[in-house]
């Protein structure tokens, strides 16, 4: 049997780095004041296609929409924000006190698959609600790039732009399918749909003819309204007194409908084509377009794989013991459980029967610390013997004193 296309298992050889990635995104976020926000991997289609916008790629051709055996229309999950604010509105969380969150887990989008774009990916994403201050905007970008640096990566672009709203948006789309239009023939395929319904989204086609185009396009920043001008440029003074380093590029704008004022995207040149790794911005009217109060909102995602592709990461042992369980099972599951107790470290019991020498190959292949080695001769005599892989020393030890010694081991 083999694995969709787009999809992939990660291994146990890998999953210390998936733990560290999640341990340092939930110490960073949580110590920022967010709390976790669980939802369903399932939603009902129109959830989507009102939050994230119809006229987006994701909803017009990479949501895995299916009907349910009630005949209702069902979406997995393409992104985090829809379902977040769903919640929200659902569960009243605008009377908590607390009002920022944060999510882990896997999205779903029918794309094509490629080196950092997978059909079945994962995010860690953050929201905050009923904060429309500039200085939000500014901390949420801050608190990234300090997840981004604990995770190791360093060398990293953060671009940002204004995107306007429903009240200055609309104009500026209008002078832009104007100039697409001029230069039709020139353009893809694909941005030939786009003129008609999202004209925005041609300012970041990849393709090279696009972009030359798109080089003399109608700019944002000469038609967004007053507020949104505003909001703009209050957020970059406060990057700038957090020291934060930005680039403005008018050219960004988001694959989904709902973003407002301030969207940005932090970028690697070490991923290649597919080198953004986070990426977010301010969707003013999202909760209220989702049946909800007028409340703004801030928020960014990050793709797991691209982070993990780029992190550091030194080999880690996959177990402390090994222990070497020639033909006593009880004694040695016995020991395991009190070295367990005592060390908290990872005791792996082996219980293939094999040779002494084919156990401290299969050790050394796990690369564990220590071999505990469990005879009749141990059992009976209530002792144990150590090897020490490390120095290759090999002691026997009666049981409370070996329990002893381990646990001065590790403190
Ligand atoms: P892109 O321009 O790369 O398609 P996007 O605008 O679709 O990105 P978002 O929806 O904002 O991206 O998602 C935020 C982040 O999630 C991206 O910056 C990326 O790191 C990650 N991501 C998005 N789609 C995929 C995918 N198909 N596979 C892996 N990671 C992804
Ligand atoms: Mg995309």
């Amino acid at each position: 049997m083999e694995i969709l296309r787009g999809f992939k298992d990660v291994l146990p050889k890998d999953i210390e780095k998936w733990h560290k990635l999640e341990r340092i995104a939930r110490d960073t976020l949580e110590s920022f004041g967010f709390k976790e926000i669980r939802t369903p991997v399932l939603e009902k289609t129109s959830l989507f296609a009102r939050g994230v916008g119809e006229d987006t790629d994701i909803v017009e051709k990479e949501m895995y929409t299916f009907l349910d055996k009630s005949e209702e229309s069902v979406t997995l999950r393409p992104e985090g924000t829809a379902g977040v604010v769903r919640a929200f509105i659902d569960n009243h969380m605008e009377n908590l006190p607390y009002k920022k969150y944060y999510y882990i887990g896997p999205m779903f989008r029918y794309e094509r698959p490629q080196k950092g774009r997978l059909r079945q990916f994962n995010q860690i994403g953050v929201e905050v609600f009923g904060i429309s201050n500039p200085s939000v905007d500014a901390e949420v970008v801050y608190m990234d790039k300090v997840m981004l640096g604990k995770l190791g990566l360093n060398n990293l672009r953060i671009e940002i732009n204004n995107i306007g709203c429903s009240r200055c948006r609309p104009g500026y789309m209008k002078k832009l399918k104007e100039y697409f239009y001029e230069h039709k023939d020139g353009l893809c395929e694909d941005c030939k749909r786009r003129l008609e319904k999202n004209p925005l989204r041609i300012l970041d086609c990849k393709n090279k003819n696009c972009r030359l185009i798109a080089k003399n396009a109608p700019l944002i920043t000469q038609f967004a309204c007053a507020e949104c001008k505003e909001h703009y440029e209050k957020a970059k003074v406060k990057l700038k007194n957090l020291n934060i380093e930005f680039i403005e590029n008018p050219y960004l704008v988001r694959g989904l409908d709902y973003y407002t004022k301030f969207v940005f995207e932090i970028i690697t040149d070490e991923l290649g084509a597919q080198g953004t790794v986070s990426a977010g911005g301010r969707y003013d009217g999202l909760v209220k377009q989702l049946g909800g109060g007028d409340i703004p909102g801030i928020g960014f995602a990050s793709g797991c794989e691209r982070l993990i592709e780029l992190m550091e990461f030194e080999e880690d042992k996959l177990f402390e013991y090994y222990v070497a369980n020639l033909e006593s099972d009880d004694y040695a599951v016995e020991i395991a459980a009190k070295l367990i107790e005592v060390t908290q470290k990872r005791v792996y019991v082996e219980y293939e029967k094999k040779s002494l020498k084919s156990m401290m190959k299969k050790a050394d292949k796990m690369n564990a610390s220590f071999v505990v080695i469990i005879g009749e001769n141990e059992k009976n005599s209530n002792t144990v013997v150590l090897k020490d892989m490390k120095n290759s020393t090999q002691n026997e030890y009666k049981l409370k004193t070996f329990l002893d010694n381990e646990v001065k081991r590790w403190v």
